[in-house]
């Protein structure tokens, strides 16, 4: 699953013990992601597709503050960065420095991941993921929510503690759980299988994509399937079914995938979540573009993404 890699050892053993970071850090091969307000750190190499760069440790422009320790690859230890309290003027003097470390790379600068992902090698989408979801964390968790006095990072960044010696309250980084599903109508002798998608009218023209919905308190995940379905289209399920889960740090998601089956087939949706919603067939959804490309009057999520992978799973299942 994109965004999942599958080589990071997260090395949690070594979060705690503060010399052996300190050795990580000044290992000549240790390198930084730097990430400003979301954006991270790419250059376009030969082919002219996005990259991820990193910066040797020993040339970060800034002191340890403010870096997380990823984990290792191999005997690599990676580190996240967050520079987010920096002027964007002041972007310049990283995208500089990339440059002298990478001067066969062009077009350097901080992009969205969500723009570039798609473009990635899946274990450059992964690590960069795990960087923009940590650091948003870190940028946004800087105060104690019990007694309101700051946080200080612990545990190589993975804990943050109150500075009051009365009250010491941890803070741990969040994930919230969404639920993302494939609604399936089995096949009848009047119809081929059929599987429900809708639309956000925030997306461009023509983008069909699952329903999808965050899990509330205090209900079970087939629950929130049910539920989210329900609201949305009107739509009853049974049967549902877990398929597989992505992380979304987007800002700090994880993505559960399910499929469900209908029971009803009279869609009516709530005009607040979709402007549309309808039933579609595999040949159907076979003639359909990616999103983003105009060419084609209905578009797929972006291949990186589990709706996607849900989508595919189901049409090469027909
Ligand atoms: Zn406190």
């Amino acid at each position: 699953m994109f965004y999942t890699h599958a080589q990071l050892d997260r090395a949690d053993h070594l979060r705690k013990d503060q010399a052996k970071q300190n050795e990580l850090y000044a290992q000549s091969n240790a390198q930084l992601l730097p990430v400003w307000n979301g954006k991270l750190l790419v250059g376009e190499g030969r082919d002219a597709i996005p990259e991820k760069l990193s910066i040797p440790s020993s040339h970060s422009l800034t002191g340890k503050d403010n870096t997380i320790f990823l984990g290792l690859i191999g005997e690599q230890p990676f580190f996240a960065l967050s520079i987010s309290s920096i002027d964007e003027n002041d972007l310049t003097q990283w995208t500089t420095l990339a440059q002298s470390i990478y001067p066969e790379h062009n077009n350097i600068r901080f992009d969205d991941l969500r723009i570039i992902g798609p473009t990635l090698l899946a274990d450059e989408g992964a690590l960069m993921a795990y960087a923009r979801g940590i650091v948003y964390w870190h940028d946004t968790v800087k105060f104690c929510s019990s007694c309101s006095r700051p946080l200080h990072s612990i545990n190589a960044g993975h804990i943050k503690v109150c500075d009051n010696d009365n009250c010491k309250h941890q803070a741990f980084p969040r994930t919230d759980p969404a639920v993302i599903m494939l609604v399936t109508l089995p096949a009848t002798t009047d119809s081929p299988a059929l599987c429900l998608l809708g639309r956000n009218q925030a997306w461009p023209p023509g983008v069909f994509s699952t329903l999808a919905g965050f899990v509330e308190t205090g209900e079970s995940l087939e629950q929130a399937v049910q539920r989210e379905v329900f609201e949305e289209a009107n739509i009853r399920t049974e049967d549902v079914r877990y398929i597989a889960s992505q992380p979304w740090p987007f800002p700090r998601s994880i993505m559960l995938g399910f499929e469900a089956t209908a029971t009803t087939k009279d869609i009516t949706i709530d005009p607040d979540e979709l402007e549309d919603a309808q039933w579609f067939n595999a040949e159907q959804l076979k003639t359909f573009g990616t999103w983003g490309d105009e060419n084609y009057e209905f578009q797929l999520p972006r291949p990186d993404s589990i709706a996607r992978f849900l989508i595919d799973r189901w049409v090469n299942a027909q």
